[in-house]
């Protein structure tokens, strides 16, 4: 059991579909520290079912906001700002590609699907952290997800395997530019979880359970254990720590075959 009390302070999460989520296990990881938050959702299509989540967590707000769009994420943060006062901490737990680029070859990624892969799943950070950082305080916290696929050849992960390659630099390159503010921008890269994003992969099954077979822990992650390091990397806990991506996948990076 570990204590840590977030009380006073507020977030925006962007990236909660449903239960199933890697947003929604790290927003209740800071609600019940004590953190009032901000949702975004992405279209009227889904806003009920999160609606219903978000209830559940006592103070905390839902606005409306697809990532392609500018004046979008500025109204999301600038509503923010009016309802909460300030964000302490921005949660980006966003991606999508086109389903026909998740499968198949590499090569036969179109223009038009590699811009948007790379519009909604690394781009939108930037745009994020930019509408975010007059409301930070010095002690402010961001914090991607990202995957392996990033560093390593993972058949079907295809263009967000760039995607995720572009935001882990985002990640060093934002920590450089905003740690003379104090705020820091780090990255969890998960192991793989059953969430509706990822089923949307080819093969995501297989993957799953070679990550299982092959991790050090032998087993796959929970949600709740992203939910618990994004509350280290989000937190004063993590001081010292910025521009890292931090693995949680029971050690599945470390292994050689
Ligand atoms: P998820 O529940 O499907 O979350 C993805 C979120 O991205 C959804 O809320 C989705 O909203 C949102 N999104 C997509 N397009 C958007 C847009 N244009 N504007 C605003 N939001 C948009 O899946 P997840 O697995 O938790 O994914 C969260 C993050 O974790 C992603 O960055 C993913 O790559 C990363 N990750 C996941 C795994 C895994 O195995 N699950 C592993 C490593 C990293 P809508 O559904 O409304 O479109």
């Amino acid at each position: 059991m570990y204590t840590l009390d977030l009380s006073g302070k507020t977030g925006v999460v962007l990236g909660v579909a449903n239960q199933r989520s890697l947003a929604w296990a790290i927003a209740r990881e800071l609600h019940a520290a004590g953190a009032r938050l901000t949702f975004a959702y992405a279209g009227e299509r889904l806003k009920d079912k999160v609606q219903a989540l978000t209830d559940t967590l006592a103070g905390s707000a839902l606005l409306e906001c697809d990532v392609t769009n500018d004046d979008d994420i500025a109204r999301l943060f600038r509503r923010s700002g009016e309802l909460m006062g300030k964000v302490d901490y921005l949660v980006h737990s966003v991606a999508f590609a086109n389903k026909e680029d998740l499968e198949g070859a590499f090569l036969d990624t179109s223009r038009a699907g590699f811009h948007l892969a790379m519009d909604i799943s690394a781009y939108s950070l930037v745009r994020c952290a930019k509408e975010a950082l007059p409301l930070m305080p010095s002690t402010g916290s961001i914090l991607t997800l990202t995957y392996n696929a990033s560093q390593r050849v993972v058949p079907s992960y295809n263009v967000m395997g760039s995607a995720k390659a572009a935001l882990e630099h985002e990640v060093r390159q934002l920590a450089y530019e905003l740690g003379s503010k104090g705020i820091r921008v780090n990255a969890i890269s998960a192991g793989p979880v059953n969430t509706l994003s990822a089923r949307g992969i080819h093969g995501f099954l297989d993957m799953l359970q070679v990550a299982r077979d092959k991790a050090p822990l032998r087993r796959a992650i929970e949600p709740a254990e992203v939910g618990r390091a994004a509350l280290f990397l989000l937190s004063e806990m993590s001081s010292g720590i910025t521009g890292e991506t931090l693995y949680v996948d029971a050690g599945y990076n470390i292994m050689g075959i």
